[in-house]
């Protein structure tokens, strides 16, 4: 199974010159099961070029889960070009209680106000799946499983299983136990935390919002995101293989990420690196 970031930022897209290292398009991954058709997480500012690349591919199939509804993570979704191409097959799962709910969730943004075309007018006529916590389900060849996370209008952090492989799926989130009271802490979780920690168990991969540093988090607690610091020891706790660092802060400029990559690689522990947009991890070959 391989991973592709097509975006890599949090909050709002950094294009410019500042950022072009490590990329300035906000979150979309691309997870591809060994001949399978993809499956889209999110659909930020980096939505726009994979859709280019899926048609230029000839991709016929699309899967797409969202995590939540804030722009960073829809703002390209109607630029995703499959959408735009009658004979392409797409289904989208998101928060709701069924498929009408997950589509008129979707409309509530599609209206015809922010962007010209409604949720109903795409040509593709994508299926849609109200996806609910702690319910397994399957997207083609993907074995999903989705948790409530810790965020300001609530996000789902997921679980993707195929071809013998895992990806965890984990933004936006602010960790889900209060600083000295959780796991990373050494002390016995409370709930939420420890159902994030069966969900990570054993993962190939955990891609993580690691936005904040420990610092920024103590002073804007509410606003739902994490530090590099816990993302590292909750991952050790549940023995993932590999973690990657994403929702990159717009402020982080190329050098900065640069720095935090480097000191996150030598850390002596789970496999870490930052996201970068571009970059394929291949899990098949367990490589840095
Ligand atoms: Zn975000
Ligand atoms: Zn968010």
């Amino acid at each position: 199974m391989k991973v592709c970031c097509w975006g890599v930022r949090g909050s709002i897209p950094v294009p410019g010159p500042g950022t072009a290292r490590w990329g300035g398009n906000s979150s979309c991954v691309e997870v591809r099961a060994p001949g399978c058709a993809p499956l889209v997480l999110d659909g930020g500012t980096g939505a726009r070029q994979l859709g280019g690349a899926l048609l230029r591919e000839g991709v016929r199939s699309v899967h797409m889960l969202f995590t939540h509804f804030h722009t960073d993570h829809v703002f390209g979704l109607p630029f995703f070009g499959p959408l735009y191409a009658p004979s392409c097959d797409i289904d989208i799962g998101l928060q709701g209680f069924d498929a009408a709910d997950a589509q008129a969730r979707l409309g509530s943004y599609l209206n015809g106000v922010f962007h010209p075309v409604r949720v109903r007018e795409f040509p593709a006529k994508p299926r849609f799946h109200g996806v609910r916590p702690a319910r397994a389900f399957e997207l083609g060849p993907y074995r999903i499983e989705a948790i409530a996370l810790n965020h300001p209008g609530g996000a789902l952090g997921y679980r993707i299983e195929a071809a013998g492989r895992s990806v965890c799926y984990l933004t936006d989130t602010a960790p889900l136990a209060r600083p000295g009271e959780g796991a990373a802490d050494g002390k016995a979780p409370p709930g939420p935390e420890r159902r994030l920690l069966q969900l990570m168990e054993g993962a190939d991969l955990v891609i993580m919002d690691t936005m904040f540093t420990w610092e920024e988090y103590l002073e804007k607690m509410t606003w739902g995101h994490a530090y590099p610091e816990y993302g590292v020891a909750l991952s050790e706790l549940a023995s993932v293989k590999r973690l990657l660092l994403f929702h990159h802060a717009p402020d982080a400029d190329d050098d900065a990420l640069d720095a935090l990559d480097a000191k996150w690689r030598a850390h002596d522990g789970v496999a870490v690196q930052l996201a970068r947009e571009g970059e394929t991890i291949d899990l098949a070959d367990g490589a840095r």
